[in-house]
């Protein structure tokens, strides 16, 4: 290739926040809510007089993602109206903040931020029924968060995709710690769009495209490597000036982005404040060291919390991105009381839960005490792996106690240090040539012993304590 491009990227995401009821007005907040124009109210429909109320938990909810990414929570505040005709948007102005952001800066994986701010959510449009659209308002008026990036630049195509997506996924695990968001992609709960240009001098920036309908992280993936590509080449073809600013879509059947719209300016939207509603005094209405406290603990600090105790990456990665399994995990942990156990408790998660998802589909969580209780009893070596593996399969299956299930199974192993070591001195008896191998230096015979006395004792003999006992006898 002739030249060097720089692709340059900045993310718009939009998330929709979990709240009982609307950003303006008392109806239900209910993304589930499968009948059409359930939750609708003279507000949230726009008929003439109605006036809408500020959602004060909504506006909690985004200075929290502030705090949490290290941004600076706006002393004042407003909303404007953004004014545009569509039938999705019932006022033809949708509330939204322009000038006065909550949130301005912070920072989050290679991003800077720019802004967060709060709007309210669009009606879905249904265009699948025939000739016709349907309109169901129950989404118009629900609470929704944009966060702005400000550009960054990568080194190539898919490093850009890459960090991109890499963004996106932090981005939602903070929304799911945060508790502010289900923050689910396929659901349109978060959207992510994203702003890519590239250029041949690192100083500047080109003429940049925003794409969208990324409807996974996979597609925001392959969209944003498509597009990039797709300019590197017209760069090559010497096509450049083809490169214009632009909405493109992303065709998932195609794997293709296309043309939607040239973009128009911010001044087609006759930003105002909106007057029907109060500026905001945030640092008055709030306290935000109290809030900045008592901040849940988040990915980055839990993942370095993980890896200092000694649990391999990509098993850390694992619990981080699921936030039931992790909150389950701190419950545990402080039930074990100990770094050593803790370990044991990560190794049953990480290899056995797995196998036991693959043969039960979906499992619950088991209940935490007896849970911890198998660990326990595992790590004073009262139960053997195999034991303990059956016994977390059926405590995951129902919620009974690990010790009432061993008892009854009679899987404890006898540590009854005197009776092992009459059945240890019978093998020995019985097997000269065995243990005079062992004293002849063979380590393996060692475990042809073991072996006969877990058969002996039916397997209710601790391995480790038999190996000992013979140790010392054969000394
Ligand atoms: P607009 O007014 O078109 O919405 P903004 O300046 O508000 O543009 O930026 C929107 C998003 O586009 C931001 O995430 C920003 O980082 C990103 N962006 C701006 N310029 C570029 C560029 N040349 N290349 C890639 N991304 C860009
Ligand atoms: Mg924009
Ligand atoms: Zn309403």
């Amino acid at each position: 290739m002739a030249n060097k491009y720089y692709p340059t990227i900045g993310l718009e995401i939009h998330a929709e926040l979990k709240t009982n009821t609307k950003m303006f007005c008392a109806c239900k907040n209910d993304p589930d809510e499968e009948k059409p124009n359930l939750n609708i109210c003279p507000v949230c429909m726009a008929h003439p007089g109605a006036l809408p109320v500020i959602n004060k938990k909504a506006v909690e909810n985004v200075i929290k993602v502030g705090l949490a990414l290290g941004g600076e929570i706006a002393d004042f505040s407003e909303f404007d109206r953004k004014n545009y005709f569509y039938p999705d948007i019932p006022k033809g102005y949708q509330i939204s903040q322009y000038k006065f952001p909550i949130v301005s800066g912070g920072h989050l994986a290679d991003f800077d931020i720019t802004r967060v701010h709060l709007e309210e959510d669009t009606a879905n449009n249904k265009h699948d029924r025939g000739d016709f659209s349907l309109i169901d308002f129950n989404r118009a008026g629900v609470p929704l968060m944009e966060l702005v990036t400000e550009p960054h630049s990568f080194d190539n195509a898919e490093d850009t995709a890459k960090g991109a997506v890499k963004f996106a996924k932090e981005f939602q695990l903070v929304l799911w710690y945060l508790n502010v968001s289900e923050a689910n992609m396929e659901k349109g709960e978060m959207r992510v769009e994203a702003n890519v240009s590239i250029s041949t001098d690192p100083k500047k920036l080109g003429t940049k495209v925003e794409v969208k309908n990324l409807n996974s992280f996979r597609s925001a993936e392959r969209a944003i490597k498509y597009e990039i590509d797709r300019m590197i080449e017209l760069m090559e073809e010497g096509k450049g000036s083809e490169i214009v600013q632009e909405t493109r879509g992303w065709d998932e059947a195609k794997q293709k982005t296309f043309s939607q719209r040239k973009k128009e300016g911010s001044a087609d939207y006759r930003y105002f404040p909106d007057p029907d509603l109060p500026k905001l005094k945030l640092h008055e209405a709030f306290d935000l060291e109290k809030m900045k406290k008592e901040l849940p603990e988040l990915p980055e600090a839990k993942r370095e919390k993980y890896r200092k105790s000694g649990i391999k990456e990509e098993d850390v990665e694992v619990i981080i991105n699921n936030k039931d399994w992790s909150d389950w995990l701190e419950r545990v942990k402080e039930i074990l009381k100990s770094e050593e156990r803790l370990k044991l408790a990560l190794n049953f998660i990480i290899t056995d839960f797995g196998g036991l998802i693959k043969k039960h589909g979906k499992i619950k969580l088991p209940n935490e005490k007896s849970f911890s209780e198998l660990v326990i009893m595992f790590s004073e070596r009262q139960i053997s792996s195999r034991a303990a593996k059956d016994i977390l399969e059926m405590i995951v299956m129902k919620d009974e106690s690990p010790m009432k299930i061993a008892t009854e199974k009679n899987l404890l192993q006898s540590s009854d240090e005197g009776a092992l070591k009459e059945i240890a001195q019978r093998i020995i008896d019985a097997n000269p040539k065995v243990a005079a191998d062992y004293k002849g230096g063979k380590e393996n015979a060692l475990m042809s012993l073991v072996g006969q006395i877990m058969k002996e004792t039916k397997g209710s003999a601790n391995p480790s304590l038999a190996k000992d006992i013979l140790i010392n006898m054969l000394k």
